[in-house]
């Protein structure tokens, strides 16, 4: 089996517990306007006008290879593997089996995800996912479809099935000034973390343009946000930490 990935990074300390590597998959069936990674989109391996390729074909098995050279350090630091993307569940058999070996390797798994699949194939993987990375971006039906092109339902669903399912959870809910972080956004998120068990912490993930150049390059296009200033995540983190019993913090 093969798929596409576009970037491995090592030693990460952000993106589930102790020291990791992140694999970011490529493809995803969202478009977020103010996404931070747009060379993710496209499933098919793109080039840059610099002639510099973005993505490549491997095989599970040569990532978790590749995954466990850095074993020592996530042994010591209670680390592992996550996947990212784009979309990892957009792959979902190769998701799958990159998971399914690395548990089979002894590796601590991790999945960034927007939630955003079919529920087979988060039935398919959960088993194999020892920590749930999961973005919630807009809890207004109207305004996640208009600014992710995606709907809200199935990640509700699916965040429900897998908090019933015992599923570790952390909330990821990027924050975009004034796109979702309004009053009625915040309390939607607190009222939802509240409600579901398996919420172990809200991670406030502020905005960053780091997408802005990387789309041009493709020529494509997504919103260059008004930059927040230093304090904002801070403040996200005060204002929302009033709103939950959750633990709400910066990763
Ligand atoms: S922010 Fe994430 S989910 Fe949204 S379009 Fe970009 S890669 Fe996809």
């Amino acid at each position: 089996m093969e798929g596409t990935i576009f970037n491995v990074w090592k030693f990460a300390t952000k993106d589930g517990p102790g020291i990791r590597t992140v694999v970011a998959l490529k493809g995803c069936p969202l478009r977020c306007v103010w996404c931070h990674s747009p060379e993710s989109w496209s499933y098919a391996i793109e080039k840059y006008p610099n002639g510099e390729t973005v993505g490549r074909k491997t095989t599970p098995e040569k990532i978790v290879e590749e995954v466990l050279r850095d074993k020592p350090f996530y042994d010591a630091s209670g680390g592992g593997v996550t996947l990212s993307g784009g979309e990892p569940l957009a792959q979902a058999a190769f998701c799958r089996e990159i998971l399914r070996l690395s548990k089979k390797a002894g590796l601590n798994t991790a999945i960034e995800t927007s939630g955003y699949a079919p529920l087979d194939v988060i039935e398919s993987v959960e088993q194999f996912v020892d920590l749930w990375l999961y973005d919630i971006k807009l809890l207004d039906s109207a305004k996640c479809l208009k600014y992710t092109r995606r709907p809200l339902a199935p990640v509700l669903r699916n965040i429900r099935h897998l908090n019933a399912s015992g599923r570790r959870i952390v909330m990821r809910c990027p924050m975009i000034p004034g796109i979702n972080d309004d009053m009625s956004e915040l309390k939607a998120r607190g009222a939802l973390a509240d409600e579901l068990d398996g919420v172990e912490a809200i991670d406030i993930m502020p905005y960053v343009p780091y997408g802005v150049d990387k789309a041009q390059k493709l020529g494509l296009k997504v919103y260059d946000a008004p930059h927040p200033p230093k304090e904002y995540g801070t403040e996200i983190v005060a204002r929302l930490s009033n709103l939950t019993r959750k633990n709400v913090r910066i990763p």
